[in-house]
């Protein structure tokens, strides 16, 4: 067994936090602030070294390197998570490079992947998914939202709820992986599909946005479709397999979303030792109390264990694309639930104890600390998937099918 990261993954990770300490980091407060979104500069760079192609095979313009995917995604969402503390870079990201590139990569048809993908690869367009309704998120099975073939078209009516990127895939360009009910009669087993809905390219989508806590550069809004036609081209996957497909794009999603926690808690940590060294209390530093070393030695702790976590969910995922039948469904679902029931809890952990350090500095706007504990705390209250959905999958799938409640 070897843990070390390949010399091509070094080498992506050293140009990544290079262009991200140069550039991201400085821009993370106009971001959260202006709520301006984010700066088309900055895409651009993130482009030019790669970010966006990483997941994208070669000759759809990107730069993936095949069964490696996921890896340099992890390493890229990590050093942008760091990096961008508000989080809205690294969700922009980790959506596009995610239900982008690699979803869109195995599911769609070829005409579709040669349309979106190297759209994606420049960074031109952004992408998301579009699962949740106002009815509910976690019960992804009660999807209402209905597609109705007509000739070579789906006819679709409905609404989605809590969606990111809802403006700037209109803005950029670029659309959604967007779960809906193909065939009422059949539920999830064989009623569900899904499709990849652009709203530029499409009639009859309205959309709202919603004032988020966190997140301020991305916008979080609701679309509805009122006879919208999706070209049969853009199914995603196969028909009457929707749920199923959308349950392997939220494991790629999720060590992403896990990613992204981590690199801002590395950062968080970071801030809170440098501090605790140069701020002195009862004339010494605290970094000589062991109430604050300790603390900060158990973060460090808990982040390691889940990063070895994830590294190994990226790697399974990579592994089970690239060499099928390597792992089972249920082995991923397990090893990608676990990292996206701590990633996120613990990051708002180390974020609230960063501030603790840091005292009364800890709570000002400048600190970038508060930016991080309310981006990360979209992914504790449910984005991807909520805490206790990943205990049901994991009970689900670890001591079997008796502990699911089908209601
Ligand atoms: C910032 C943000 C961005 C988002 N972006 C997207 C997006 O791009 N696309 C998308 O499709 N969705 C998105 N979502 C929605 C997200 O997926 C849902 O919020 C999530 O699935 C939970 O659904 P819900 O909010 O309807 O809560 P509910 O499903 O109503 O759940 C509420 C609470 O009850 C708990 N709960 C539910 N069922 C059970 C159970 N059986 N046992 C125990 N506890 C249970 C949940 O854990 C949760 O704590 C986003 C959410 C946020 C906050």
């Amino acid at each position: 067994m070897d843990f070390r990261t390949t010399s091509e993954q070094q080498l992506f990770k050293k140009a990544v936090r290079e262009y991200c300490e140069k550039y991201v980091a400085p821009r993370s407060r106009e971001i959260d602030e202006k709520e301006a979104g984010i700066p088309d500069d900055l895409i651009k760079g993130l482009a030019d070294i790669g970010v966006f192609g990483c997941t994208v095979p070669e000759k759809y313009g990107g730069c993936a390197l095949p069964g490696q995917e996921m890896q340099f995604a992890n390493i890229a969402i990590h050093e942008l998570g760091r990096a961008e503390l508000s989080m809205s870079l690294p969700v922009y990201m980790l959506l596009t490079i995610g239900w982008g590139g690699e979803f869109i990569q195995y599911y769609a048809t070829e005409e579709a992947k040669q349309e979106i993908l190297p759209k994606l690869a420049t960074g031109d367009w952004s992408w998301g998914i579009a699962v949740t309704e106002p009815g509910g998120g976690s019960d992804v099975a009660a999807v209402k939202t209905v597609a109705t073939k007509k000739g070579n078209k789906f006819v679709l009516n409905g609404e989605k709820a809590y969606i990111s990127q809802v403006a700037e895939c209109q803005a950029r360009g670029g659309g959604h992986c967007t779960l809906v009910v193909t065939d009422p009669s059949k539920g999830l087993r064989g009623g569900m599909s899904m499709l990849a809905v652009m709203p530029n390219q499409v009639n009859g989508m309205a959309s709202t946005t919603y004032k988020d806590m966190g997140r301020m550069g991305l916008s979080t809004g609701g679309f509805t479709y009122k006879d919208t036609e999706v070209d049969a081209k853009y199914l995603l996957g196969k028909e009457g397999r929707g749920f199923y497909h959308c349950m392997e794009g939220f494991n790629v999603a999720r060590v992403v979303v896990s990613s992204a926690c981590l690199g801002a808690a590395e950062k968080c940590l970071e801030i809170a030792a440098d501090y605790a060294k140069q701020r002195t209390a009862f004339n010494r530093p605290l970094s000589k109390f062991q109430g604050i070393s300790f603390d900060l030695a158990e973060d460090y702790v808990q982040l390691d264990f889940c990063k070895l976590m994830l590294q190994k969910a990226a790697w399974m995922i990579d592994t089970y694309y690239a060499e099928p039948g390597s792992f089972t469904q249920k082995e991923i679902n397990i090893a990608v639930a676990e990292c996206k029931l701590v990633a996120p809890l613990l990051a708002a952990d180390v974020a609230k104890h960063a501030i603790m350090v840091l005292g009364g500095f800890g709570y000002t706007k400048q600190s970038p600390l508060e930016m991080a504990l309310r981006g990360v705390m979209s992914y504790v209250a449910g984005a991807e998937g909520a805490a206790n959905i990943m205990k049901i999958i994991i009970s689900r799938d670890v001591f079997g099918s008796e502990f699911v409640d089908k209601g």
